[in-house]
């Protein structure tokens, strides 16, 4: 019934989450809440963690994107499973210490890092930095000179690949503000540059070309690219990559018209592309990387409301407006992002009105989607919008001084909060 295993519906025809009554979660916890099914989750780093040891063998490994969804659960559950994490702040960082996360398995990323972020990252001795420039290679030798270590980093590199997804998470292209393009030589001058400084080793190169992607071709084209590159430096320099960090991206499934990407297959058709260049340009094949963030938790998550009024304009729209809205998802406000959703205590009925899904707050724009199918609604019922476990608690605000809702896991038919809901008090913690 629906695209997503986690989901179901039960014997009183209410949506269900991990076995979990989505009607009973909204009276035990309240609305709005984010709810997350643990097992998908898991299943999701299995898939990466088995196919990329069994493609590429030890020392290949996935990254969770910890901006998809930061808060200790998460870095809890992908070190479990195996998994290292990329954090791209000192805020990020913290949350992961906070977990106990192996530091070892934590590389720092971002397009500017401050000397503070770095001074935090060093001190702690996170495993690896992904470098963006000039200014951040200075910063780093020099931060790791004083702590007296070598500091092991990978250099973003943009491969001038075009994904065709949305532009605001297009970052693989020459024009961008991540990374140094090969196209126009400042790829070579700057890991020439990241060789010659002292305290740091550079250990491999990264890249990262966009999200929400469904097809293996545009990664693989950005790893002949970074091959070919790889190759041209050990010859140019000799250098060895030992590792080569293919970034994030891959997509999922939000409505039933996105064709999705089957994790493991992918990896497998990538892999039979790395190798072949490899052997073509004769060099030895890097330690593969990947950073997935939103194919690891947005199909796990979904999002409960309660509908507050439905409004019907004759000859306009039916606006069904609910108690959250852009402050827990502003993914449509920025990208016009497709949700599907349904009325969770009608779940087994036919969706017989289109409706606009909007938020409480004082914007036209917030907005969870529009002209959407859904049940027949009033007052009172719960709403459920799918797919909401990547950037939404994590690009979450307190807009019009609403509280950040909960996250709550289920796992086999059990449920426990991971994050609270937010209070009063915390909305006015830091008034003076
Ligand atoms: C955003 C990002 C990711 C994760 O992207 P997803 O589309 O969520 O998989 C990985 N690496 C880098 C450098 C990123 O900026």
């Amino acid at each position: 019934m629906f695209i997503h295993d986690c989901l179901g519906v039960n014997s009183a025809g209410h949506l269900t989450i991990g076995g979990c009554d989505t009607i009973e979660l909204a009276a035990e916890f309240g609305t709005p809440a984010y709810i997350m099914d643990e097992a998908t989750i898991r299943a999701r780093c299995t898939a990466y963690r088995n196919t990329l040891r069994e493609c590429f063998g030890e020392g290949s490994m996935a990254h969770y994107a910890g901006k998809a969804l930061s808060m200790r659960r998460i870095y809890d559950i992908v070190g479990e499973e195996g998994l290292g994490i990329d954090v791209v702040s000192s805020g990020e960082l913290y949350t992961a210490l906070a977990a106990g996360f192996p530091v070892e398995r934590i590389c720092f990323h971002g397009n500017n890092k401050t000397d503070a972020d770095i001074e935090y990252a060093v001190k702690n001795r996170v495993g690896r930095f992904a470098a963006d420039n000039r200014e951040e290679l200075d910063a780093i030798s020099r931060i790791a000179g004083k702590a007296g270590i070598t500091q092991k980093i990978i250099l973003r590199i943009t491969p001038g690949i075009d994904p065709h997804t949305h532009k605001a998470i297009t970052t693989g292209d020459i024009d961008s503000k991540f990374g140094s393009p090969i196209a126009t030589g400042q790829a070579e001058e700057i890991v020439k540059y990241a060789i010659s400084l002292p305290n740091i080793a550079l250990c491999g190169l990264h890249c990262h070309i966009g999200s929400q992607i469904f097809d293996v071709q545009p990664f693989a084209g950005a790893a002949r690219i970074m091959l070919k590159f790889i190759a041209d430096m050990e010859a140019k320099t000799g250098w060895l990559a030992d590792e080569l960090d293919l970034g994030g991206g891959f997509g999922v499934r939000y409505v039933k018209e996105d064709k999705g990407i089957d994790i493991a297959s992918a990896i497998r058709e990538l892999a039979g592309v790395i190798n072949a260049e490899c052997t073509e340009l004769g060099i030895q094949r890097p330690r593969i990387m990947l950073e997935p963030g939103r194919s690891i938790v947005a199909d796990a998550g979904i999002t409960l409301y309660t509908v507050g009024s439905v409004k019907t304009i004759p000859g306009f729209r039916t606006y069904v407006s609910v108690d959250g809205g852009m402050p827990d998802n502003p993914r449509y406000a920025l990208y016009q992002s497709r949700y599907e959703a349904v009325i969770a205590n009608r779940a087994a009925e036919p969706k017989t009105i289109h409706c606009t899904i909007a938020g409480r707050c004082c914007e036209s724009g917030d907005l969870i989607g529009e002209n959407m199918p859904l049940q027949e609604t009033s007052r009172g019922d719960i709403l459920a919008v799918f797919v909401t476990g990547a950037y939404n608690y994590s690009m979450a605000s307190n807009y019009n001084r609403l509280t950040r809702p909960p996250i709550i896991m289920v796992k086999d038919g059990k449920s426990y909060t991971a994050v609270r809901r937010e209070s009063f008090e915390d909305l006015t913690r830091n008034d003076l």
